[in-house]
């Protein structure tokens, strides 16, 4: 068998210890300020069908043309084999759950997940192939009051976690006619400059042309400043919703500005559309996005009308905007020597044991493996605890335990066994 060592597939990334704290720094956080707004979590499979995306989503979209992973199942005992997608974003899925499991019959919802992600892009910085999410996402309520809710409440995560420097891009798609007339007008526009456009916008222009606006080429940027603005042929009720949204941000005191050409890369948006935006990451600029979906649950076979407004942010953009942030320090509290024959190991062992009983939150590492006082005291140091337990052969005779101090300079000490969660209370967790 050969020896050769198989490295990580390209794109996907091993979350290191030395980078988790910071990670569930920021879950905590988001978590708090979701449950805060009375958000559910809700933990969907990483495997759907193809078609759940391809129906959601949309064909011609980026994700679906090009960056889904999807292989074909084993066959069924009729030789069939469906085809299967690793989950590109979360929405689909939660819209498909909440269908199957009739989450939105007559109810309102709002509802939460976090977990990885799948999209077959150029890995780059910001930009990966399994990436995290977390995403929310409201269903039965169709006014504007929710949508800037959901908007107040990624504003507060931000304000949680320090992060000052993000801009909201709002816009609006309005309803799917006022999109069809608008669609035609921009069709004319760009074919009547046909040769002005590159060849990915060309093939847009057949398929998809709304996505052209979404165009990063900066050679193109001109002429989509001069293509004729979705905002101004909106129908009216998405007017309105679009101004009482605005209302409500300003009266809330967050800032925003209308981006006319914000069109978002999937299809299944309407109305409000929403991004925020940080200048710091290159190209991997946006770091949270959203906006409304109302006819996603009746498309995908739901039974009733069911409005719907949700977004979903980059955990792994949000780490680089926030790796100067000091987390907090979850080196241990104590670490536990055991020098000495076999009773020493066997007292050892069932001391932690009653220690973790007794005070659930004390982190306590055990020094397993032997080895001489000498070494066992330079990992128990090198471990980052604040304080050494040395049981040794008089100890376990005596019942007691001696403490020692690893960061400050005072005097070792002895006490009884069955008072050494007190004093660890005391010494260590209450301080
Ligand atoms: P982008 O324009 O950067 O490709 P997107 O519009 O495809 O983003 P969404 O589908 O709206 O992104 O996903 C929401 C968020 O998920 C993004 O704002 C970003 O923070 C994050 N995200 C999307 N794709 C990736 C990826 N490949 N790697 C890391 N994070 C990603
Ligand atoms: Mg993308």
């Amino acid at each position: 068998m050969s020896k050769k060592f198989l490295k990580a597939v390209k794109g996907m990334n091993d979350i290191l210890p030395s980078e988790t704290p910071l990670l569930q720094y920021i879950e905590k956080n988001i978590r708090q300020v979701l449950e805060a707004y009375g958000y559910q979590e809700i933990r969907l499979p990483l495997l759907e069908s193809t078609e759940l995306f391809s129906r959601s989503i949309g064909e011609v979209t980026d994700i679906v043309e090009k960056e889904m992973f999807s292989f074909l199942d084993t066959p069924d005992k009729y030789g069939n084999r469906d085809s299967l997608t690793l989950r590109p974003e979360g929405t689909a899925g939660c819209v498909r759950a909440g269908i199957e499991h009739g989450l939105f019959y007559n109810q309102r919802q709002r509802l939460w997940y976090i977990g990885p992600m799948f999209r077959h892009e150029k890995p780059q910085k910001g930009r990966y192939r399994q990436f995290y999410q977390i995403g929310a996402e409201a269903y039965g309520l169709s006014g504007p009051d929710i949508d800037a809710e959901m908007i107040l409440m990624t504003a507060r995560f931000w304000r949680r976690l320090g992060l000052d420097d993000l801009e909201l891009q709002i816009n609006s798609l309005g309803s799917a006619a006022a999109r069809a007339a608008y669609r035609e007008q921009l069709v004319s526009y760009f074919s009547d400059r046909r040769s002005q456009l590159d060849a990915d916008s060309q093939r847009r222009l057949q398929t998809n042309p709304l996505r052209i606006l979404d165009s990063k080429n900066p050679e193109m940027q001109a002429l989509i400043e001069n293509a004729p603005q979705l905002l101004e042929h909106l129908d009216e009720a998405s007017l309105e919703h679009f101004a009482t949204l605005k209302h409500l941000l300003e009266k809330a005191g967050v800032n925003y500005r209308v981006n006319p050409r914000l069109v978002r890369g999937l299809d299944y948006y309407n109305r409000t559309v929403f991004e925020w935006v940080t200048q710091n990451l290159g190209a991997q600029g946006t770091v949270c996005a959203g906006g409304r979906y109302d006819g996603l649950v009746e498309q995908l076979g739901g039974k009733q009308p069911t409005p719907a407004v949700g977004f979903a942010m980059g955990l792994e953009r949000l780490v680089l905007l926030l790796s100067q942030v000091q987390v907090a320090d979850k080196s241990p509290h104590a670490y536990l020597l055991m020098v000495g024959n076999d009773a020493v190991i066997e007292q050892g062992l069932c001391l932690a044991e009653s220690l973790r009983d007794l005070l659930p939150e004390l982190r306590l590492l055990t020094h397993c493996g032997g080895g001489s006082f000498k070494s066992q005291f330079k990992r128990a140091d090198k471990s980052g605890a604040k304080i050494a337990l040395v049981l040794g052969e008089n100890e376990v005779t005596n019942q007691e335990i001696t403490l020692k101090y690893l960061r400050e300079n005072r005097p070792q000490f002895s006490v009884a066994q069955s008072e050494l969660g007190e004093y660890l209370k005391t010494l260590i967790i209450d301080k």
